[in-house]
């Protein structure tokens, strides 16, 4: 009954063309009846098993209010959330695995891309990915097409809209999910599409079409839609816990030195399509029983977090050869001694340590130590490991990254782990602490220098 009430208060209070609710987001409790913040609850029910994982630091992944605090609308929907009305396109809530249509395996992608670097956005990339790849979880956020096909089919032939099951899906069990009382939905959408047509001016944002917000009946339209009256009866919360990372991940990319989100954000993209062809694949159950879409919803977001940091880390310390100190014509040498750690459950295969200087007028001196080395298979723990010869020129300080890369097989991680370091000579300046946490996605280097202070506690 609290359902009924809640689908009841919150439809009709809802403004038209908001195509991009999914489930609830209103954080504004309605007295008797709760709130309705289903993608906070999905977030916070992942971040519970997130935050367990012995690989979780919370110096690398934002505070769980900060996740929380960008998700949500009010009754006017409007938010911090990306259903607030005109944050985001429709298409990013939606994607179709039938015809390969809708943004939303993209716009995780991107989300993703800002939480894995850690930059500013990182607590708002956490929230919004979250919700994206969530929205795949919902059986009516997996059917559809662009917005501007549907306005140009009806240009063109005002008297009908015919779409095919690729478009709209099962009709049989879209058409009124729970009730059973209506008849099923002929294959011609018009009516909707002169709603949506009629509701939405064709601004830029309103780029979808999802013919089963606009099916209630004529005093209720979207209110009255199936999409809608079946997202009002779904409950708050996932049903269960998270207890595991979920069946769906694709695997994560082969481990190597450079960019690792770049990559990463490609099995991310994948990984998003995956739900939505799982949510497909099980579409009456999910309908009938509204509590496994969330199951589904809070361990895939789970996944996708751990997927943005790793288990791997570095650390080092290193000492000055006093000969060649003291000796004016030699260039001093310092040798710098690494640490590995893993953190995460499983063993790291193949895993490699690599010393390689960012700035200054340091060497690694190769020939006697090379740069690259390898330890192999590093259970977890932490332990010594990598010794380099670096010439270090008098009066000039330099910095250096220590990183290591592994394979996972069964845990989602980014697979690469780094800290940079400065060594100063004696006799010179110190450089300031970095503090340039400015980067932008894509920048090859900008993901070590930003990190400095932030990925690695001392294993
Ligand atoms: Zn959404």
């Amino acid at each position: 009954m609290k359902r009924l009430l809640a689908f009841a208060a919150c439809g009709l209070m809802l403004a038209p063309g908001t195509p991009a609710l999914a489930w609830g987001s209103m954080t504004v409790p309605i007295p008797y009846i709760g709130n309705f913040n289903t993608h906070g609850c999905i977030a916070e029910t992942a971040y519970a098993f997130v935050e367990k994982d012995p690989a979780f630091n919370s110096a690398m992944f934002p505070a769980e209010a900060d996740v929380t605090g960008h998700e949500g609308v009010n009754v006017h929907v409007k938010g911090a959330g990306p259903d607030s009305e005109g944050s985001t396109n429709y298409a990013e809530h939606y994607y179709n695995p039938r015809n390969g249509e809708g943004s939303a395996p993209d716009s995780v992608a991107k989300y993703f891309s800002d939480l894995a670097y850690r930059n500013t956005g990182r607590q708002k990339g956490a929230a919004w990915s979250a919700h994206f790849l969530g929205d795949m979880s919902v059986p009516f956020h997996t059917h559809g097409m662009w917005g501007n096909e549907v306005r140009a089919a009806m240009a063109s032939n005002p008297a009908a809209l015919d779409l095919p099951p690729k478009v709209t899906g099962d009709r049989t069990i879209l058409s009124h999910p729970f009730t059973g009382l209506l008849s099923n939905h002929s294959a011609d959408f018009k009516v909707e599409a002169q709603r949506f047509l009629a509701a939405t001016g064709g601004l830029a944002y309103q780029d979808w079409f999802d013919p089963w917000y606009w099916n209630g009946p004529d005093a209720l339209p979207y209110q009255g839609s199936s999409h809608i009256t079946w997202e009002g009866w779904a409950p708050e919360c996932p049903p269960t816990p998270v207890s595991q990372y979920s069946s769906l991940w694709p695997g994560n990319p082969p481990p190597a030195f450079g960019n690792p989100i770049v990559p990463m954000a490609e099995v991310v993209r994948a990984f998003a399509k995956a739900n939505a062809r799982s949510t497909v694949a099980s579409e009456a159950d999910f309908l009938a029983n509204e509590g496994e879409g969330e199951d589904q919803a809070a361990t895939s977001v789970a996944t996708l977090w751990r997927a943005s940091f790793s288990g791997l880390r570095t650390d080092q310390s290193y000492t000055f050869d006093q000969a060649s100190l003291a000796d004016p014509n030699a260039t001093p040498l310092a040798e710098v001694r690494g640490r590995l750690g893993n953190f995460a459950r499983e063993t790291a295969r193949g895993v490699q340590v690599r010393l390689r200087v960012v700035s200054g007028a340091c060497r690694v001196k190769t020939s006697a130590t090379p740069d690259i080395q390898t330890y192999g298979a590093a259970p977890t723990g932490v332990r010594a490991f990598g010794d380099w010869k670096v010439e270090v020129p008098r009066g000039s300080p330099c910095r250096l990254i220590i990183e290591a890369i592994g394979a996972y097989s069964a845990t989602p991680d980014l697979e690469i782990g780094w800290k940079n370091f400065d060594v100063t000579p004696p006799n010179a300046t110190p450089p300031p602490p970095s503090s340039d946490c400015n980067c932008k996605p894509g920048d090859l280097m900008c993901h070590t220098l930003c990190h400095h202070n932030a990925g690695t506690p001392a294993p």
